[in-house]
């Protein structure tokens, strides 16, 4: 079978066909130029209006990088037409294989925004010789292409975290959609504020903030008040990773003073290198830290009884009425208030004055899987450091929406991965 034949079946354009195409020896290795040529009386597109319009004046022949076929380079080789169009000038002619002012076929950078959801941009670009920057411009054509194309329909519940993104307290604010069978990032607000927030409801329009039943965020005051104002009607539900991050909050101050304490006390140190093993889930812990954490807990230490009470809270989630629920946290508040411990104390405070947002989540459990953000969480933060080599915020989204967004792709005749 002929190498036309295949493109033909792979890529057909109706006003081009494929001519010659010769092997060649590029500095990467084997390559092939498929030269294409327009249909005789075709006349070209203006890239301008996208209408038919003659001209026949060429430019320099270009290569424009194809889909590598086994392992072969392959370029579609082709002098752009200058297009003599009344209501634009002079313009250069549109061909149906590539964008705008792009040097790369559209096809090809499907093919790299998609391996770029398995590897990381670099990575993409070293496989099929090109630079970081075309896997970039992929990958931005396929978000841009899938946020125009999404639908927004349906979408019942969502859930709001907050990403350290630098050191020294800044947040980005990632929106979710999380309902059973439907986990998606929704949108990307550079900072943690309430206006970055209403730019969500924004997006989301007024329609579909109507069709909301669930919001699942932390208890950080702005967010609340812009869901009330936003999406009144939503049952907000409290989300168990900042009540968890909370927890950890304190068991780390708590530790730190007692440390401090001990060793100015010249107390043995049994708090060295303690803080992952507290501030860790202990099925995370390796055996070694199982090990270490054992033998620190049988030590009568405020860390510890600290520590324990994390630990003890987890049921609070497998309640499956909220009156057991309401007993449970009831009597843990007040055995923590009687204590005198600030940290622990503080987060008894945020609990009971929460405690409303917590009874919601009965009413959600099944229909939102709130509960979840810690994995969101760790997914957007690996998504952002396997984007790594750009800083801006615009590389960033791009980079989560592309990873995380579930975003739609047209309809091809052939996928090619
Ligand atoms: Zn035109």
């Amino acid at each position: 079978m002929q190498l036309q034949t295949i493109l033909k079946r792979l890529q057909r354009h109706k006003s081009f066909v494929y001519r010659q195409a010769p092997f060649w020896d590029s500095d990467e290795g084997l390559a092939l130029d498929v030269a294409v040529q327009p249909r005789v009386n075709g006349r070209p597109i203006c890239s301008g209006c996208g209408q038919h319009r003659p001209g026949d004046d060429r430019l320099p022949t270009r290569r424009f990088p194809f889909v590598p076929l086994g392992g072969i380079a392959v370029f579609f080789v082709y002098a752009l037409r200058r297009v003599d169009c009344p209501p634009c000038g002079v313009k250069v002619e549109r061909g149906p294989w590539a964008a705008g002012q792009e040097h790369v076929t559209t096809t090809l950078q499907w093919f790299l925004a998609r391996w770029a959801q398995r590897l990381s941009w670099q990575e993409v670009a070293d496989v099929f010789w090109t630079r970081w920057n075309t896997v970039y411009r992929a990958v931005t054509l396929a978000v841009l292409w899938g946020i125009a194309n999404r639908s927004l329909e349906g979408i019942t519940g969502i859930g709001i975290d907050d990403i350290p993104w630098r050191k020294g307290h800044k947040y980005r604010t990632l929106v979710y959609q999380i309902q059973q069978g439907c986990k998606r990032l929704l949108y990307v607000a550079a900072e943690r504020s309430e206006e970055s927030l209403r730019g969500f409801f924004d997006m989301l329009g007024k329609t579909h903030a109507a069709a909301l039943e669930f919001a699942c965020s932390d208890m950080w005051k702005p967010s609340l008040k812009v869901i009330a104002a936003c999406a009144g009607q939503a049952v907000h539900v409290l989300d168990r990773y900042p009540v968890r991050a909370q927890m950890n909050k304190a068991i780390d101050a708590v530790r730190a003073s007692e440390a401090k304490r001990r060793k100015a006390d010249g107390h043995e140190p049994v708090l060295k290198h303690s803080r992952w093993l507290l501030l860790k889930r202990p099925e995370n812990l390796t055996d070694n830290q199982t090990a270490k954490l054992k033998e620190l807990l049988q030590y009568n230490l405020k860390s510890v009884r600290a520590y324990l009470l994390r630990e003890a809270f987890q049921r609070f989630w497998e309640y499956r009425s909220p009156y057991g629920a309401g007993r449970f946290l009831r009597d843990g508040c007040a055995k923590v208030m009687r204590s005198r411990i600030e940290p622990r104390k503080k987060v008894a405070r945020m609990l009971r004055s929460h405690e409303e947002l917590l009874w919601n989540g009965f009413e959600a459990k099944g229909v939102v899987s709130a509960g979840s953000g810690e994995g969101r969480n760790y997914n957007a933060k690996l998504t952002m450091r396997k984007a790594y080599g750009f800083h801006t915020l615009r590389g960033v989204k791009i980079a989560l929406y592309h990873r995380l967004g579930a975003l739609p792709e047209p309809q091809f005749t052939h996928k090619f991965c």
